[in-house]
């Protein structure tokens, strides 16, 4: 065998040993079995970090899956405590979590998931005075809220900070996702200009199933995940919507507004 062959292998396998542990290569050996993804995409998901916007119905299953792939560094965000009506999606929560903020709840479900990974949390609601500073922290943003107003603060500092988004909704039987890369996809503001006024329609008031959290939140974290490893093709200009009543699943194309008062103008 040619010295400089040797040599390379040496590389690459002391690469390997240095970067991933043995457990490390046996917990993400199915993801590392990917085309796409290997031991650098695996590396990269390590070396990534997430904001979990939300540790309710779209942050529970986006919380969990973010941290069973093992991206390094995740944030929960959620100012409240865990309410009994909660619990029929929010699966983060269990019966004794009630009462508790929902932050401390969900860090102790997915440390126990993955303690391999570290996790930051953040007891508050999203708000003008601190969206900014929170979202600088992380390279990329997914959404678990539920109401318009953080949606439109997330895609304005995103729109700034030149940070992916993925945005996720749900309501009754259905739910929307669709991927926004600052400069390249159309922003939120692009498809609604304003945060609606008056009672936009609310899972609080009209209901949901709570398997479609569960089905929206995961299709955000497959987006995550290709968006980070830049494989595939991501929902970029195109608003999957949902509907498990008819079971159809209906990309819709959406354009730049280059008037959009938030990403008109903004290059890649
Ligand atoms: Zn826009």
């Amino acid at each position: 065998m040619p010295v400089q062959l040797i040599l390379l292998l040496i590389n690459i396998a002391g690469e390997v040993i240095k970067f991933l542990t043995a457990d490390q290569m046996e917990r993400y050996r199915r993801n590392m079995l990917l085309d796409g993804v290997g031991v650098d995409g695996q590396k990269k998901l390590l070396q990534s970090s997430v904001l979990v916007a939300g540790s309710g119905g779209l942050g529970s299953p986006v919380a969990y899956y973010l941290a069973a792939a093992g991206i390094g560094h995740i944030g929960l965000l959620d100012g409240d405590t865990v309410d009994l009506s909660n619990l029929q999606r929010q699966i983060l929560h269990f019966t004794p979590d009630l009462g508790r903020p929902k932050v401390v709840s969900a860090r102790e479900k997915i440390s126990a998931l993955n303690p391999d990974i570290k996790i930051s949390v953040i007891g508050q609601r999203m708000d003008e005075k601190n969206y900014k500073e929170i979202i600088s922290q992380f390279d990329l943003v997914v959404d678990g809220t539920d109401n318009f107003e953080a949606r439109f603060l997330i895609n304005r500092a995103c729109v700034e900070q030149r940070k992916p988004y993925i945005f996720g909704g749900v309501l009754g039987y259905s739910g929307q996702v669709m991927t926004i890369i600052p400069g390249q996809s159309p922003c939120l503001s692009c498809i609604f200009r304003h945060v609606p006024s008056g009672e936009a329609p609310s899972c609080d008031r009209e209901g949901v199933l709570g398997a479609i959290p569960g089905l929206i939140g995961t299709l955000e974290v497959a987006e995550a995940i290709k968006v980070i490893l830049n494989i595939g093709e991501p929902l970029i200009g195109r608003l999957l919507t949902c509907d498990v009543l008819t079971m159809q699943f209906m990309p819709v194309e959406i354009s730049r507004d280059p008037d959009c008062p938030v990403c008109g103008g903004v290059d890649v």
